[in-house]
């Protein structure tokens, strides 16, 4: 019986220190974790010298008990049992054993050199091991438990378990593709509800397509987390990303996690289609085109100032609308593509309205003139506005609105009415298009209500300038 037991575990950590170098190779070829994780590693060391040693004690005490046993008389052995013990204890000299464990050694040696484990090299495949996430759990973990059923539904992205993603756009069509980070701190407060930075990280880039006219299909992610982030949090951004899919009819399709020392940073690649040639540029507009912008204008702006204490006699009910919009933005994904055709150049609002109409029109080679009061306002932003010019130049120029700022010919005008009824998404018109006098540079011209232009300390946001 000790014998028998003896001889099983023997070969069972014979076959496992053998096995286990190819499947080194293997797990190192496919990005499996533990192949790099430190404690398989001992375990496998452990193995090696358990039966090295086990081996070399048979030749030196060949009088212990376990090995008079294996050596005893044994009726009714079979065949392959006794052929075991032929090799293994009779005809074989022990220098035979000393230079297959020593040739041994060194093949686990060149592997382990190949194969180096985690903290020196990374890993094929999605996540990082070297650099340690912030839960507890690795990367991989973190990835396979909350991201991975984001890629459901996407054959492309083959479950976030390949080093790339495939996306083939429909005939006839093309991808746009739009990239745009979020910085805890910077675009959101550090302390912000994870499943709103989520949404709001994807929706600005799905903004930009629909700006572009075109239709949303898959995106791509980078999350990079302070130690202080915990794995709920990670599974309240999941959940606030699995919404958003629901709602814009996206897919996450790759990318990575991976630590930072500094704030919470995001960064969203959506990727979207539109026909061939069509999508709509910001170089596009012509004189006497008219302006139009989706939606309501200042809502975020004004949030921000309710989320910074800026406007405190505002009542709870315009509050929570102008705090919401500014954390939420509603990205015009929907109209977006009817404006192929429509819309002779178009761009969404996120640096604040004159701002990028300035953008619009400078590319364009034009310049443009709107009326303050033509200027679609919630009726919060009305209540928070009041009477003060200031609160009205922040509306204006304060950016986060995410609605589409486009231009279009007066013949589309009917069309455009079109649009908005059958989306049920308001569009305004705001103004005109001109060509600037010969020399001058393109300019936005903003109209009060006594028809004087009106001045504004800085027109939108800007990352690296005084606001
Ligand atoms: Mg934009």
């Amino acid at each position: 019986m000790l014998a028998d037991a003896i001889l099983f575990t023997h070969f069972a950590f014979v076959l496992f220190i053998t096995l286990g170098l190819p499947l080194i190779y293997l797990g190192a070829a496919r990005g499996w974790p533990w192949v790099r994780d430190r404690r398989w590693r001992a375990l496998h060391l452990a193995a090696i010298l358990f039966v090295a040693a086990e081996t070399m004690l048979g030749f030196a005490c060949p009088l212990t008990v376990w090995e008079d046993a294996l050596r005893g008389h044994r009726p009714g052995v079979g065949f392959l049992e006794r052929w075991i013990q032929r090799i293994m204890f009779y005809d074989l000299p022990a220098w035979v054993f000393l230079v297959a464990y020593a040739g041994f050694a060194v093949l686990v040696a060149v592997t382990w050199a190949l194969v180096p484990p985690a903290a020196t090299r990374r890993p094929r495949g999605h996540g990082r091991v070297d650099a340690q996430p912030p839960a507890t759990a690795s990367a991989f973990a973190l990835i396979a438990r909350h991201f991975a059923p984001l890629a459901r539904g996407f054959p492309g992205a083959y479950g976030l378990l390949d080093d790339a993603a495939v996306i083939s756009p429909v005939s006839g069509g093309e991808l746009v593709v739009k990239t745009d980070p979020v910085v805890g701190g910077v675009d959101f407060p550090s302390d912000a509800p994870a499943a709103l930075v989520a949404r709001k990280a994807l929706r600005v880039n799905l903004s930009d397509l629909a700006a572009k006219g075109a239709v949303p299909r898959a995106y791509l992610l980078d999350l990079l987390l302070p130690a202080s982030v915990d794995e709920p949090w990670i599974a309240a951004f999941a959940a606030g990303l699995a919404a958003d899919q629901a709602e814009f009819g996206v897919h996450l399709i790759g990318g990575d996690l991976s630590s930072t020392p500094g704030p919470i940073a995001i960064a969203v690649c959506a990727l979207g289609e539109a026909p061939v040639g069509r999508i709509i540029r910001r170089g596009g507009a012509q004189p006497h085109d008219l302006v139009y912008v989706t939606g309501t204008i200042g809502d975020a702006a004004l949030g921000l100032g309710v989320l910074r204490g800026a406007l405190p006699a505002l009542d709870a009910g315009p509050a929570a609308f102008l705090l919401d919009r500014y954390r939420l933005p509603q990205p015009r994904v929907a109209l977006g593509p009817h404006l192929i055709g429509l819309a002779t150049a178009a761009i969404d609002v996120s640096d604040g309205l004159v701002a990028d109409l300035r953008h619009l029109c400078e590319v364009s080679r034009l310049s443009a003139v709107i009326e303050a009061r033509s200027v679609p306002l919630s009726p919060a932003a009305r209540v928070a506005i009041g009477d003060d010019p200031r609160r009205l130049a922040t509306a204006l120029t304060g950016g986060d609105d995410y609605e589409i700022l486009f231009t279009a010919p007066p013949a589309a005008a009917a069309r455009i009415d079109e649009c908005s009824r059958a989306t049920g998404i308001a569009i305004t018109l705001i103004g005109r298009m001109e060509a600037p006098p010969a020399a001058a540079p393109p300019r936005v011209t903003v109209l009060g209500d006594r028809g004087e232009a009106l001045q504004f300390l800085s027109e939108g946001w800007t990352h690296f300038g005084r606001r």
